[in-house]
């Protein structure tokens, strides 16, 4: 897709401010320092946009971009840093709980792993729970410009088998250095919007 217009809407610490109207929205998660932010920028042809965070785990907001006035791309609080407190932890569970159960705008969401590392426990309890629910999910299997390409096949595999994915689940090879997986990356976003 031809991205000619970007914008920052809002970090919303509530539902209340999420916004309005009934465009689709594609939520990215993952864990922190994943390359989410990355990921968003490259998909909008911007360099900094998205805010690529040097503090991982300290922004508690949806981060809401609106695509060419046609869809949102949300980015989510990561998950797994392991110097947030318990409090801070059930504060991330209950914001995305309710996120992901009540907002009908939803129409997937792009969970973000590294492929260089097997998905961690917090990887597949994420995903396992976006299946539980039964949101569309595209995985995307980001810095592939990390590790040789002769290895990437082998790595993806082991994200399908760990993540638990099913042969129809969509696995997406990424690298927001490179600019691989792009199309794919949107094809399947326009599928997702579409179903
Ligand atoms: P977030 O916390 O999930 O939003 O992660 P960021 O997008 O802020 O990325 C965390 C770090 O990984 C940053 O230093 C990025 O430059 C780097 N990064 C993200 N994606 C890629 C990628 O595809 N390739 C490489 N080489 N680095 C990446």
């Amino acid at each position: 897709m031809k991205v000619t217009q970007v914008e920052f809407v809002i970090s919303a610490v509530s539902p209340k401010q999420y916004p309005q109207g009934s465009l689709p929205e594609l939520a990215l998660a993952g864990r922190s320092n994943v390359g989410k932010s990355s990921f968003i920028n490259k998909m909008a042809n911007r360099k900094n946009l998205a805010r690529t965070s040097s503090k991982p785990g300290k922004t508690q907001t949806l981060n809401y971009y609106l695509i060419n006035k046609a869809l949102y791309f949300v980015d989510l609080p990561g998950y797994g840093y392991a110097k947030v407190s318990k409090a801070e932890k059930a504060k991330w569970g209950r914001m995305m709980e309710e996120y992901f159960q009540t907002r009908q705008q939803l129409k997937a969401v792009i969970h973000v792993v590294d492929i260089r590392h097997k998905p961690t426990k917090d990887d597949q309890e994420m995903f396992s729970y976006l299946k539980h629910y039964e949101i569309p999910v595209i995985v995307v299997a980001t810095k592939t410009d990390k590790i040789p390409r002769g290895k990437w096949q082998k790595h993806a595999k082991e994200i399908r088998v760990i993540l638990g994915m099913e042969k129809e689940d969509t696995l997406i090879l990424f690298s927001a250095e490179t600019g691989q997986g792009k199309e794919e990356a949107w094809t399947a976003i326009w599928k997702k919007i579409r179903d």
